[in-house]
């Protein structure tokens, strides 16, 4: 790759480690990049920047956002009394378009899998507990306190081996915490990924939800 030169190969190895680019479609990247017109390079780099830069984990439901509370966790007319856990931004995004969900979300940034190595201690089960525990009012409390204690737990984990294996932890965590546990009902292909369900099969499997 040498003969480009160091700039143009550097480019191209780094073009190559993204996923799902091979060495041909790097290199067809890497001459789109350098024919660009300056300052679209430049947007195009500082977007890469930024993102990195700028994005971070709310604070509560660890999706992705620049401010922290994310915009969901700080709109007052969200349901605070459900919350529904996804493996990734792209699944909450996902219920997000169907606009039949109106509750919180937790992301857990991936499943449990053993084979590859991924434990509950990988994801973000930690900080749904902590979330859900600080909720429980437990005993006589104010009327504020009771409207946001958390009622019910929809878990919207991927149907395959390692979702399932997900939801069947977070119900187990979540018993003694005396939290009404759903999981999203089939419908979703098994095996399938919730990010390219279509809206009306997402609102189905969240319609016909069922306690675990
Ligand atoms: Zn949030």
């Amino acid at each position: 790759m040498k003969i480009y030169g160091e700039p143009v190969s550097r480019l191209i190895e780094e073009l190559s480690r993204l996923p799902g680019i091979g060495g041909k479609s790097a290199q067809r990247l890497a001459f789109y990049i350098i024919n660009l017109p300056t300052e679209r390079a430049e947007s195009l780099a500082s977007a890469i920047l930024s993102a990195k830069r700028d994005v971070k984990y709310c604070g509560v439901c660890c999706a992705l956002t620049d401010s922290d509370p994310c915009a969901i966790c700080a709109n007052a007319k969200r349901d605070a009394k459900i919350i529904m856990v996804v493996e990734d931004p792209r699944d909450m995004a996902a219920y997000e378009r169907t606009g039949e969900f109106f509750g919180l979300y937790h992301v857990l940034h991936g499943a449990i899998s053993p084979m590859h190595g991924v434990g509950p201690n990988d994801l973000t089960i930690a900080a749904l507990l902590k979330r859900l525990q600080n909720s429980d009012t437990g005993g006589a409390v104010s009327e504020a306190n009771v409207s946001r204690a958390i009622e019910e737990v929809i878990v919207a984990t991927n149907p395959n081996v390692e979702g399932e294996a997900t939801a069947l932890y977070i119900a187990k965590i979540l018993k003694p915490l005396e939290i009404k546990v759903t999981r999203i009902a089939h419908g979703v292909p098994v095996g399938g990924d919730l990010e390219f369900v279509d809206e009306v099969t997402l609102s189905r499997a969240l319609e016909g939800r069922r306690e675990i």
